[in-house]
């Protein structure tokens, strides 16, 4: 009898062809994510995927779980037992021992399901059901109740290559594995909204770098510490990030004395998308993503939106755009990003907002103001990408 961590995956199981491209990308993240706790080893076995300790006893199955549920494409995780054997005593067994654990403090009422994935088993799994249910109640006789349609604990027999047997599941996050569709830079600034962003469209398969413009002194290390801590979050659930911290101070300035205040914030914005696409373009990444949302602040009314669209020709990622704050809230502090996000330390946006920001602007007359900045722009841009920083987390 051996401990198994059961791994169910939901949508890369029907991707016909290139199936077992995502298979083998999963079982990839699972052991690199598992590696630093402990020996394991990871199977594909006729559509789970079966993680096994080496060294039974040292480890943590919360911990286990709690890594595993972060990783993309995993839908559900089961703790069980294992047998090599296939046959009823073997179910037997396994079935004995979990359900010890399960009412060994109460009695509860229970239930049992099988899956028979090899079908040369001679009973078929509604007998196996019955039997093992009989078995158990009279093993606990008096502990358990049969309850076949809200059971408190369900029995679950699985018969593959080997039988498993377990009773306890998580939920995974869902989504495809990471790495499996492409490359995004993520404009990643200290606010709520941005990191969430950034997960969903990583919860995706995309694999994700991030952008953050700094601008010292307005903007304190502190500031800065708090983009590269939630890139640490969101690294939690994606294994590693690239943060690429692009000095901010002498473009804002020279927008700040140079444009009408009315236009600060979205002719900055659109230098961001602008400078973002030069690096995304550099690490092969093929879109931005931001974590705007229609009408929450002034530079996201749909005019705004639109003007600061038309200055890069990649497609911008907006995963959030249809959410309200408060379904922003929630996905944050499921994610655990929301504590950091909410600490005091400005971002360069709200240093620089205008008292009375445009809210309908219009192309033509913001690129005419762009016009003064002409002759220095490019010049500070290179500068800019010149002078960047690379945090590698990770
Ligand atoms: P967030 O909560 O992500 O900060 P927000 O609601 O504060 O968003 P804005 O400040 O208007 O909104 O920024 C909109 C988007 O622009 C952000 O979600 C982010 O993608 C990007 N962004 C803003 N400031 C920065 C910055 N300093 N560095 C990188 N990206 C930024
Ligand atoms: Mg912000």
């Amino acid at each position: 009898m051996k401990a198994v961590f059961l791994v169910k995956y939901g949508e890369i199981a029907i991707k016909g062809k290139n199936r077992y491209l995502f298979e083998n990308r999963l079982v990839d993240t699972i052991r690199n994510n598992l590696k630093e706790l402990g020996r394991f080893t990871t199977k594909k076995e006729q559509g789970r995927i079966m993680v096994e300790p080496l060294e039974e006893g040292l480890i943590d199955e919360h911990i286990v779980i709690d890594k595993l549920s972060r990783i993309f494409g995993i839908v559900g995780i089961a703790y069980g037992l294992k047998e090599e054997e296939i046959s009823m005593e073997a179910v037997k067994r396994l079935a004995y021992a979990q359900m010890k654990k399960e009412c060994s403090d109460k009695a509860v009422t229970f239930k049992v399901e099988t899956r028979r994935a090899d079908k040369r088993f001679p009973l078929d799994s509604r007998e196996i059901n019955a039997q093992i249910g009989e078995y158990l109640l009279d093993e606990f006789e008096g502990q358990i109740k049969v309850d076949v349609h809200h059971p408190e604990v369900r029995i679950m027999v699985e018969l593959r290559n080997s039988t498993y047997v377990y009773a306890t599941t998580y939920k995974g996050s869902g989504g495809m594995p990471y790495g499996s569709n492409g490359r995004a830079t993520l404009l990643l600034s200290g606010g709520i909204d941005s990191p969430v962003a950034g997960w969903m469209v990583a919860k995706r398969g995309v694999e994700i770098d991030a952008i953050y413009f700094h601008s010292p002194p307005y903007t304190s290390e502190r500031a800065k510490d708090k983009v590269v801590d939630l890139a640490k979050k969101v690294a939690a659930y994606t294994g590693s990030m690239k943060v690429h911290v692009i000095p901010f101070t002498e473009i804002q300035m020279t927008i700040y004395e140079k444009c009408p205040h009315i236009q600060l914030t979205l002719i900055m914005r659109r230098i961001m998308m602008r400078i973002a696409e030069k690096v995304a373009k550099m690490n092969g990444s093929m879109a931005l993503i931001t974590g705007e949302s229609i009408g929450q602040v002034a530079s996201q009314t749909m005019q705004s939106l639109v003007v600061t669209d038309s200055a890069t020709t990649m497609p911008v990622f907006r995963p959030l755009i249809g959410f309200d704050k408060e379904e922003i809230v929630q996905i944050s502090k499921k994610i655990d990003t929301y504590e950091t996000s909410i600490l005091p330390y400005e971002d360069c946006c709200t240093v620089f907002v205008p008292k009375h920001p445009e809210i309908k602007p219009r192309l033509d007359i913001i690129e005419r103001s762009e016009e003064i900045l002409a002759d220095t722009l490019e010049q500070m841009i290179e500068n800019a990408i010149g002078q960047m920083e690379i945090i590698q987390i990770i």
